[in-house]
C-alpha cells in the first residue's frame, strides 16, 4: 500500500491553502495612500492571519514587525518621510474619523498605521510604544459587522486587518477598491474552511 494514496497534497506555497488555490483571485489595488501593518510578533505565523493579503492586494502596504524595545527603523523612515502625513488607526475616546482627515490639501498621502494581532496585543503594543501613542488617531466608521468568524475572542465590532483594510479604502472614496477586496475575502473565507474541512470547495459554492 501506498502512503501517498492518504496523504495530504502539498499547500501552496502562496496562499497555504491545501485543495484549493486562491492566488489568482488575489485582486491588485493601487490608492493614494499607504497602509503600514505593525505586526505583533505572534501574528506573522498565524494561519488566521489576514494582513498578509492586504499586503498583497494593495501596492502601497508594508508589513513591520512590532519590537518592545525600540520603534521599527523602515516605519519611522515612512512617517518621516515628506510624502506622508501618518496616523495610527486605533479607537480611542480622542480618535477622530477619517473623514476629517486634511492631508490632501497638504498634499501629503495618509500613512495608516494598523496594529495587527489581537486586540489584546494591539492595545499593548500601543501601551508600551511611546512613538505610537505621540501620533493622531484615526478611527473607522464601520456600518456592517465583520465577516470573519475564524478566531475567538474577538469584541463585536471588531473587524479583522483585511477588512479594516477594505473599510479605510471605502471611507476614502475607493468604493471599487474596497468591494475588490471584500469581494476576495468573502471567497477566501469559504474556501479557508473547505480547505480546513479537507476538501476543495464545492463547484456550487465557487465565486460567482
Ligand atoms: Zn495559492
Amino acid at each position: 500500500m501506498s502512503t501517498l494514496a492518504t496523504s495530504l497534497p502539498p499547500a501552496c506555497p502562496g496562499c497555504q491553502l491545501r485543495f484549493h488555490c486562491v492566488c489568482h483571485l488575489v485582486p491588485s489595488i493601487e490608492a493614494e495612500l499607504h497602509i503600514a501593518l505593525l505586526m505583533h510578533p505572534n501574528e506573522p505565523s498565524r494561519e488566521t492571519n489576514t494582513g498578509r493579503w492586504l499586503e498583497k492586494s494593495l501596492a502601497s502596504c508594508s508589513r513591520h514587525v512590532w519590537q518592545r524595545t525600540h520603534a521599527c527603523p523602515k516605519l519611522i523612515e515612512l512617517i518621516q518621510s515628506d510624502r506622508y502625513k501618518a496616523y495610527l488607526l486605533y479607537p480611542t475616546e480622542d480618535s477622530q474619523p477619517i473623514v476629517t482627515m486634511t492631508d490632501y490639501a497638504e498634499q501629503k498621502q495618509p500613512l495608516l498605521i494598523v496594529l495587527d494581532g489581537t486586540w489584546q496585543e494591539a492595545s499593548k503594543m500601543l501601551r508600551k510604544s511611546d512613538w505610537l501613542q505621540a501620533l493622531p488617531k484615526l478611527s473607522l466608521q464601520p456600518t456592517t459587522h465583520s465577516r470573519y468568524q475564524l478566531r475567538r475572542n474577538q469584541q463585536p465590532g471588531h473587524l479583522c486587518t483585511l477588512e479594516v483594510g477594505a473599510q479605510v479604502l471605502s471611507e476614502l472614496g475607493y468604493q471599487r477598491q474596497s468591494e475588490q477586496l471584500e469581494h476576495f475575502f468573502h471567497h477566501y473565507l469559504k474556501v479557508f474552511q473547505a480547505d480546513k474541512s479537507g476538501h476543495a470547495l464545492k463547484p456550487d459554492q465557487d465565486l460567482k
